[in-house]
């Protein structure tokens, strides 16, 4: 049975998710930014947290993991490689690993880069990937904890989903990443036409979460390396991909 997926916002720019297996009751929170927000969320439903499927160690993103643990009992979800800094770890997983929320399931993808341990869970039969600080709406999470070819390889991963995948990223950032898009890639109608819907919708206090991955292979110049725009505007032109992720990625740092 298909899940369903509740987003929220929590603290000051992150998403809250909960997904839901009806046929069991089993609900998963992508992540605690928030335990206060995400108990409202379940109550408000009428759901009952039985996991948490930790995508990295931020604060902002297992900061909620000990308080939620302690009042539901629930089940947490994260990284073998970053065990260690999982509050309450419980199932460590590694690429490749099917972790169930009852009929559901999710495959595991390692996505390194914005942290060593960072994660994916991507719910095949669903279309749906949460993708935690690895990729968001025009951008991609900053390079702290690992190299530009980790980061360009995890990437290429989520590239490789099928174009009509739901991706929800856990933060709004979307309006500042397009205006750091648009500079770097000015002359991509896809581009034009989607910072402009991203204002209107924001104007209107809307979220631009969830995306697409063939929105973002359309959009997002870090998914562009081989745009030769793209190239020509950081000085690369007819450089490797890792080279023209990077230089992307290090002007953004400082945009
Ligand atoms: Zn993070
Ligand atoms: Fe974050």
């Amino acid at each position: 049975m298909a899940i369903q997926v509740h987003m929220f916002p929590c603290l000051s720019d992150n998403y809250g998710f909960l997904v839901h297996e009806p046929s069991t009751g089993m609900t998963a929170t992508i992540d605690t930014p928030e335990a206060a927000a995400i108990d409202a969320a379940l109550a408000a439903r009428g759901w009952k947290l039985t996991h948490i499927f930790n995508t990295h160690h931020h604060f902002d993103h297992a900061g909620g993991n000990a308080a939620l643990k302690a009042k539901w009992g629930c089940t947490v979800v994260g990284a073998a490689n970053d065990a260690e800094r999982i509050p309450g770890i419980d199932v460590r997983v590694q690429d490749g690993d099917r972790v169930a929320l009852g009929a559901a399931a999710a495959t595991v993808l390692e996505v390194p880069g914005h942290t060593s341990g960072h994660i994916a869970y991507y719910f095949a039969d669903d279309g749906i990937v949460f993708v935690g600080d690895t990729l968001f709406a025009l951008g991609c999470g900053r390079l702290f904890e690992g190299t530009p070819t980790q980061m360009w390889g995890s990437l290429q991963k989520l590239m490789a989903l099928p174009d009509a995948t739901v991706v929800y990223c856990a933060h709004e950032y979307t309006q500042s990443n397009a205006a750091f898009a648009l500079s770097v890639e000015p002359g991509n109608p896809a581009l034009v036409a989607r910072a402009e819907d991203v204002a209107r919708r924001r104007a209107a206090n809307q979220p631009t979460v969830p995306t697409t991955i063939g929105l973002e292979k359309q959009t997002n110049p870090f998914l562009r390396a081989t745009s030769a725009e793209l190239q020509a505007v950081v000085g690369l032109p007819g450089a490797g991909p890792v080279e023209v992720f990077a230089e992307t990625r290090r002007r953004k740092d400082h945009f």
